[in-house]
């Protein structure tokens, strides 16, 4: 049964989901003036407790945007931990939550204007990809990925996204499920909202850090558990060709989860099924992320 979200974490209080509050003039609405995370949390199947998935890697990435943003006086890694917490408790989840955590300036101005900033937790129901058995239909994008010298896509700002929109309607216009967008120099970079990983010869590779990506937590999550699978892995910069002759593609991102791509520009990926060591890598990542396996407790945070 889908649960609803009844109330959300604004400023460390919990309010009703539908009284949170920010002026249409402030500077995080009207200048872009935000830094977000996306997290899960997880229900195990057996305990029917949630845990949150790797929640102190995405503060620490919070962390890292506030301090680019220049945030007077952001809100400490304690607050938010507890506003992540208390936004799952709050509504009471039967089943897996999507959890935004936002911080933002809630002072009106200008461009150059930073003072009071705020921040809201919502967890919320989120479906999970319709494509994870089947895979995706990816289009490589006429849209070039945001380079790090103009707005760098390591740092989870709100306002990245509207290059990722206008790419992603682009894509849907064309009848793909999602892009794949190329650095200006043409090297592969990653989806609208998720991070991109190949498999030639059965070795996982992923576009490197330098390649406009944002530093996606799940990637480095999917990137240790293959090393761990015995799959060898390459993170370097990637050709666009090689999306046409990899035996497999997914893509992986805390919404996105682990999904396989079975096309790329209307070219089968592999022989358009998804792949063995993609699958393997998705039976791995769900029973690290819901707890059904001991190991890595550590990535796991009990919401209680
Ligand atoms: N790239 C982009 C552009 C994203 O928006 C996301 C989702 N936050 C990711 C990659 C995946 O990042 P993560 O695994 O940290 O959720």
């Amino acid at each position: 049964m889908a649960w609803t979200a009844h109330t959300i974490i604004q400023n460390g209080k919990a309010i009703p989901f539908e009284e949170a509050r920010i002026h249409p003039l402030a500077v995080g609405l009207a200048y872009g003036a935000s830094v977000f995370e996306g997290i899960r949390a997880y229900i195990n199947p057996v305990t029917k407790r949630l845990s949150v998935f790797r929640l102190e890697e995405h503060l620490v990435r919070l962390d890292q945007g506030m301090k680019f943003m220049r945030f007077d006086d952001p809100p400490s890694r304690d607050e938010l931990r507890q506003g992540v917490l208390d936004s799952v408790k709050a509504n009471a989840p039967d089943d897996d939550a999507y959890i935004r955590l936002q911080v933002h300036i809630e002072s009106l101005g200008n461009q150059s204007t930073t003072g009071k900033v705020g921040w809201v937790c919502a967890a919320i129901p989120r479906e999970r990809s319709p494509k994870r058995t089947s895979g995706l239909a990816l289009g490589v994008s006429s849209w070039t990925r945001i380079a790090d010298n103009t707005t760098p896509a390591r740092i989870k700002a709100t306002a990245n996204y509207h290059a990722g929109r206008i790419a992603t309607l682009q894509s849907k216009a064309d009848g793909y499920d999602a892009p794949i967008l190329l650095t200006r120099e043409g090297k592969v970079s990653e989806s609208a909202g998720a991070c991109l990983c190949l498999v030639r010869d059965g070795v996982m590779i992923t576009p490197a850090r330098d390649s406009d990506i944002l530093e996606s937590v799940t990637r480095t999550t999917v990137m240790q558990l293959a090393a761990e699978l015995g799959v060898p892995v390459e993170e370097r910069r990637a050709d666009r060709s090689e999306l046409y002759v990899a035996d497999e593609v997914f893509l992986c991102g805390t919404g996105q989860e682990l999904v396989p791509v079975a096309t790329i520009d209307r070219l089968p990926v592999g022989d358009g099924k998804p792949g063995a060591i993609t699958m393997k890598l998705q039976e791995a990542y769900e029973s690290v992320v819901r707890g059904t396996t001991d190991a890595h407790a550590e990535w796991r945070t009990p919401v209680v």
